[in-house]
């Protein structure tokens, strides 16, 4: 295929020595590598290795495959291992990193939206009073993702003074501890090239694209690639909002290098089971917590408190420990409801069984007259 000299073809979607020793098993059974650049019902279209080019985007089947991973089903970033003859996925090669929405309380029931994510971009706009609860909401997905957060504050533009925006750029720092922030505008190009700079770079990354609607997510997109990608459909723009037509890809390689992952599944994301990445969001409480007399203090009454004392001494925001108490009540909220969820289906299934087995029980014993 290619010697060893020449630079893998897939390398500008990601690929790299890591996982090349993950796919060895699978190129001796002679298939391809491969990454799932957008997923569709029982289909996905993959990016991969052919005899017609060194990179070809080809549309798999994805019925059972193999993973070491506890979802095995194919998602946007996902790298596979093709079978071209038969036009399927056979395996999925295990992820770095993942973004999972738990359905219960067994990872196995989850749904992977995006993997193998190394930076998570985290667009929040400017053109809004900054939320800081919703940015430490974002923060916490991004953690539990496994991706490193950048807080990606867009349309920077619409604040002129410097002044205004280093405060802004400031206030989203304080509540991001171990994050970068960085205030871009897609309209005049500020802040762009060190952003494409953080995804690309050496050797490039992927970076995945969350925020709410209207952040400028598709903007963003659009400037990184140099291409109308996320089209913004003029000719339906009656109602002056404009409308996204159908994106026909959700992971895209970026000119000045590195991936970009945005799909529809991402968009609007909410909080899902995300205790881990809750604790990396909120390090400076969990810090302070360390000191709290009782081991388990919930920091609400407990004499002791050490991050009761922070807040009151103001170096800890009020804001910042309620919205840490409402995302951790949210979370036990999200966790009940799935273990419901998971309780019912059990239940459900109970019941099937049962049902079988006194069937089953009934036509052993046969019709009683025969005997
Ligand atoms: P999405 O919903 O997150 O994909 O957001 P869009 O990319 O569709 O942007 C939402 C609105 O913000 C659109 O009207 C854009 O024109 C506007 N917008 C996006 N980026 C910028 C920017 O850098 N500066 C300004 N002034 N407006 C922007
Ligand atoms: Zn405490």
């Amino acid at each position: 295929m290619t010697t060893p000299s020449a630079p893998h073809p897939l390398l500008r979607y990601g690929w790299d020595g890591a996982f090349a020793t993950a796919f060895a098993p699978y190129e001796a059974e002679g298939l391809r590598p491969g990454r799932v650049v957008r997923v569709d019902r029982g289909s996905c279209e993959v990016v991969t290795v052919t005899e017609a080019g060194p990179v070809a985007a080809v549309r798999v089947g994805t019925g059972p495959v193999t993973s070491p991973d506890p979802v095995p089903n194919p998602c946007t970033g996902d790298w596979v291992a093709v079978d071209l003859e038969q036009r399927v996925a056979r395996a999925v090669l295990p992820r770095r990193t993942a973004f999972v929405r738990a359905v219960s309380s067994q990872r196995s029931d989850g749904q992977v939206l995006a993997a193998n994510m190394d930076q998570v971009l985290i667009a929040v706009s400017l053109a809004d009073e900054l939320d800081l609860g919703r940015v430490e909401r974002f923060l916490s997905l991004a953690w539990e993702s496994g991706g490193q957060p950048v807080v990606v504050l867009t349309k920077a533009d619409l604040v002129p003074d410097p002044t205004t925006l280093s405060y802004l750029v400031e206030d989203t720092e304080r509540v991001a501890p171990g994050a970068r922030v960085l205030p871009v505008s897609a309209a005049t190009g500020q802040g762009m090239d060190a952003l494409a700079a953080l995804i690309g770079g050496e050797g490039g990354t992927t970076a995945a694209l969350l925020g709410q609607s209207g952040a400028g997510k598709s903007t963003l997109a659009n400037a990184l690639t140099g291409a109308d990608v996320q089209r913004v459909d003029a000719t339906r723009d009656s109602d002056g909002k404009g409308r996204h037509t159908t994106t026909t890809r959700d992971l895209l390689p970026l000119p000045g290098g590195g991936v970009l992952i945005d799909t529809p599944g991402l968009r609007g994301v909410g909080l899902w089971e995300a205790d881990g990445g809750l604790a990396q969001a909120f390090t400076d409480v969990e810090a302070l917590a360390r000191d709290c007399r009782f081991p388990d203090c919930a920091h609400v009454t407990e004499p002791g408190c050490a991050v009761l004392a922070a807040a009151e001494e103001g170096t800890l925001s009020l804001r910042r420990l309620e919205n840490y108490h409402k995302l951790l009540r949210e979370n036990e909220r999200i966790a009940a409801r799935s273990d419901a969820r998971l309780n019912a289906e059990l239940l459900r299934n109970w019941k099937q069984k049962k049902a079988l087995g006194r069937h089953m029980m009934e036509r052993k014993r046969g019709p009683r007259e025969g005997g």
